[in-house]
């Protein structure tokens, strides 16, 4: 059997990173870079207001006070968008717009809310230095300044940052299409009441919504019935996606026809079984080239294998920088032991909070692989070195914080 890291290292060893393309900015949130980003343009593009108010000059308001207010000949008005026509001399003030460019002549800004104003004059009590309320062309961007480093994934306020530096067109990597499979007889659609000894179909759902939410887009398959005849064919057709993800028939059933008709159709095996509970049987085969992961149907385990195997993969051939998330150290209150599973990686499905500067967890309950329940609230998995079969209560686990902190 093959050891978690072993498996990882053996997948990520075999996928490469999708070639770039270049899509249209709004195409491109959660996409990562394909190179570094740089700005086009400098920004603000033009020195302008950052108020509602008045142009002026500073040197002519230095004697303003309560007692004596000044007051300046307003010259015309400003608006976001206008060019002004004239300049601000002495004595004189021009309405102005945040974002309208600053005339000549003008040094500073007097909000509006700090005058009186009247049909053709406007009033200052205070003084005002130069340069306030003012942004400078270039001040917030440069031309040429690196923005976005490749293999980050782009957030809105990216996307935003892109708009501006006037980059419309970015290189990214696309999102891979998984093609997700699930098999068995006893499948039913959620929408279906399960006849005797049927169940519902809870992968395609839970699968689906992982590839998704790891960036990839998942092309959900009809159901395969347990009959190599069905599952040859639907094989085939799912290797139009990039990746193909089949959960159930892994195992050494006498209806666990999957890993036998891979390999008829010629996929080469890269391993099979990862020395890990929950899980046993993982596959990865490379089939026409293509990445084929066959996981197994219990829903948890199902949902382990793509939190720690299938989604690195994608996230390295879509281009990301940070494949994994993040690992971090915790207390387990209330211990945990297991059945003693030698030379065997246990996942626990934990509940993880920060308190005190401290990270804690607590273990979810029973952790069958079929207690799909418990994915409601686990928010984290322990990863319990092989061998270990007891952690005392208040002992260290190390963590792989699934759903804690964002990450891209
Ligand atoms: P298998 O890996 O095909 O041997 O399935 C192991 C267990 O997982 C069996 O109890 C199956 O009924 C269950 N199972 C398989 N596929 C699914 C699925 N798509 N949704 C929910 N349970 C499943
Ligand atoms: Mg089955």
């Amino acid at each position: 059997m093959t050891t978690p890291a072993e498996a990882l290292r053996l997948i990520l060893d075999r996928v490469a990173v999708l070639p770039p393309v270049r899509l249209p900015l709004p195409d491109c949130l959660g996409l990562a870079a394909a190179e570094d980003l740089t700005s086009q343009a400098q920004v603000p593009p033009f020195t302008n207001s950052a108020m509602d108010g008045y142009a002026v000059r500073a040197a002519d308001l230095a004697e303003a006070s309560p007692e004596r207010p000044l007051r300046l000949r307003v010259i015309g008005d400003l608006a976001a968008g206008a060019t002004p026509t004239a300049a601000v001399g002495p004595g004189e003030a021009l309405r102005i717009m945040t974002g309208a460019p600053l005339p000549a002549g003008a040094d500073t800004v007097v909000p509006v809310e700090d005058t009186r104003r009247g049909e053709a004059w406007m009033e200052v009590q205070k003084p005002l230095g130069p340069g306030v309320h003012i942004r400078h062309a270039g001040e917030d961007l440069a031309i040429g300044q690196k923005l976005v480093a490749a293999g980050r994934g782009l957030r809105p306020g990216d996307l935003g940052v892109l708009a501006a530096a006037g980059i419309a067109e970015v290189p990214v990597h696309r999102r891979v299409r998984v093609a997700v499979l699930t098999t068995g007889d006893e499948l039913v659609d959620v929408s279906e009441q399960p006849g005797p000894g049927r169940i519902r179909d809870a992968n395609i759902h839970a699968l689906c919504a992982q590839v998704a939410a790891a960036g990839a887009v998942p092309v959900p398959f009809p159901r395969v019935p347990d009959d190599p005849g069905t599952l040859g064919p639907t094989l085939r057709q799912a290797l139009e996606a990039d990746v193909v993800l089949t959960t159930g028939g892994i195992s050494v059933g006498d209806y666990d026809f999957m890993k036998g008709l891979l390999e008829e159709l010629g996929a080469r095996r890269v391993f099979w079984k990862v020395a890990q509970k929950p899980g046993g049987p993982l596959g990865f085969w490379l089939l026409d080239g293509k990445p084929v992961f066959g996981i197994p149907g219990n829903p948890v385990a199902a949902m382990l294998m793509v939190e720690e195997y299938v989604r690195p993969a994608l996230r390295k051939l879509m281009g990301f920088g940070l494949l994994h998330r993040p690992v971090e150290t915790a207390v387990l209150e209330g211990g945990w032991s297991g059945r003693a599973v030698d030379r065997r990686t246990t996942f626990l499905r934990v509940v993880a909070r920060r308190e005190g500067g401290q990270l804690r967890a607590r273990s979810t309950g029973p952790q069958g692989s079929a207690i799909l329940s418990s994915m409601l609230i686990a928010n984290a998995l322990a990863v319990l070195p092989e061998g270990v079969s007891r952690v005392e209560d208040g002992g260290e686990v190390t963590l792989h914080l699934t759903e804690m902190a964002e990450d891209h």
